[in-house]
């Protein structure tokens, strides 16, 4: 089928719930039409007082393959993907094995995805050390932009810069206007000393607030003196909004994310022993993440991303409990809309102020925002279906990431994605997996203006 009709009496246009009917056709959003209309042997999937709305997109996932897809995978990333709404996906230049630091690896890494992508999905380059003059070409290759971190990201193919590396490449950034993604971790010694490793607290007060804001200090720095696009990810520090929300008044190229993790939990409910809450920058207590709820709610994040980055329970360390040695990241990419909707509901979140968030704002900031993040004419045919009024409990049988293991485990939310559309193809029918590999790659080259 691949001309057919979509009618909703809530279809997400304009920033609005309107009745519409979508005409679809070769992978597009052929025309709108106000209200119902037909179309003589169009098959029409009239889908009543659902929300019709684009497919989420997700600028920030770490899915690990090459090299240690026993972490993830294309397949089990983008199948999740698809479940819970996402469209589209930019993929974090680590923790694949290698790295993407190359253009050879670049071209590994397109490879590897080929016939597995359920989702569309773009790439990140990575920043260390050593490849400043790998940077153009990889720019050139089509990545969406280059993440750098400020402290030790974790795995050892990926150093974390410096000051001065990522002086070297601004003027390349500046040339391509290419986005910096910065990892703000900036560490010191002015942390108190570790005596129990399955304390959450402990785990908490050793990366304290006052990193992120010595990192945030220097990107904003190096984004003013190069007047370059840099992008804060996962920030978690309540410190560091009002530094970002004065320097955005100057500037539109600097844009600031949240994560799911850091609205959903906070360290007073994190038992100690449980790695399975381990992320960096941490997530930290309930007076810091009210904070950021209110800076999302006063519009100061750019768009909201699952940084979902999982491991296998090994590296998780669930049976040591120990959050030093555990790996650091949240799985978690299946449930982006629908536990954003339940505790956003709690907190005043209107859906006019969520679904741009997680739609055509990060549009926005890949560049794709002239064909994907809005149901318009012309625009790739990428749209869910979700019922606002569904409850639902996280099962393991439900989840579609490789390991199932999740701190959203056994929790309920409210709005559960029932189809997903991928340019024009139902991939997702009755929250159940269809048709598979529409997912396309997106080079940032490839893009047509
Ligand atoms: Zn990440």
């Amino acid at each position: 089928m691949t001309e057919f009709l979509i009618h909703s009496k809530r279809c997400f246009i304009d920033n609005q719930f309107i009745e519409a009917t979508l005409h679809i056709k070769d992978e597009k959003i052929y025309q709108i039409f106000n209200g119902t209309h037909s179309k003589e042997n169009t098959p029409i999937l009239d889908y009543n007082n659902l929300i019709v709305m684009p497919g989420i997109i997700d600028a920030h996932v770490h899915i690990n393959e090459p090299g240690r897809t026993n972490w993830e995978g294309f397949d089990t990333a983008t199948k999740a993907a698809a479940i819970g709404g996402i469209t589209t996906l930019i993929e974090m230049p680590l923790n694949a094995n290698p790295v993407t630091t190359t253009v050879n690896v670049f071209k590994l890494k397109q490879k590897a995805s080929t016939n597995k992508l359920h989702v569309n999905c773009g790439f990140y380059g990575g920043i260390i050390p050593a490849n400043s003059n790998d940077i153009e070409d990889l720019i050139k290759a089509g990545v969406f932009g280059i993440k750098g971190f400020l402290i030790h990201s974790g795995i050892d193919e990926f150093p974390n810069v410096t000051k001065e590396h990522l002086e070297t490449i601004a003027p390349i950034l500046k040339k391509h206007d290419i986005p910096l993604l910065l990892h703000c971790e900036l560490n010191d010694d002015d942390v108190p000393e570790v005596n129990n490793p399955k304390s959450y607290r402990e785990y908490l007060y050793s990366r304290p607030q006052h990193w992120e804001t010595n990192a945030i200090d220097l990107a904003l720095d190096i984004q003013k003196r190069f007047d370059i696009k840099v992008h804060i990810v996962h920030l978690s520090a309540s410190e560091g909004l009002e530094r970002i929300k004065k320097r955005k008044q100057i500037t539109n190229k600097l844009t600031v994310e949240t994560c799911s993790h850091y609205l959903y939990f906070n360290a007073e409910g994190i038992p100690d022993a449980s790695p399975i809450y381990k992320c960096a920058p941490p997530i930290r207590e309930k007076v810091n993440n009210d904070l950021l709820w209110n800076a999302l709610l006063n519009d100061e994040f750019n768009f909201l991303s699952s940084d979902h980055s999982p491991a296998p329970p090994e590296h998780k360390q669930l049976e040591s409990g120990d959050f030093f040695k555990a790996w650091g990241g949240i799985s978690g990419l299946q449930f982006t809309l629908s536990l954003l909707y339940s505790e956003g509901k709690k907190r005043g979140l209107t859906l006019e102020k969520l679904i741009p968030l997680l739609t055509k704002n990060p549009a926005q900031f890949l560049g794709l925002d002239h064909q994907k993040g809005n149901l318009q004419e012309g625009f790739d045919a990428d749209i869910i279906v979700w019922d606002d009024s569904k409850e639902f409990t996280i099962t393991e049988n439900s989840i579609q990431h490789k390991h199932k293991a999740t701190p959203y485990l056994n929790d309920t939310f409210f709005g559960k994605v029932i189809h997903t559309f991928v340019n024009g193809v139902q991939v997702v029918e009755d929250s159940k997996l269809r048709t598979l590999q529409q997912g396309k790659l997106l080079l940032k080259t490839n893009i047509l203006i």
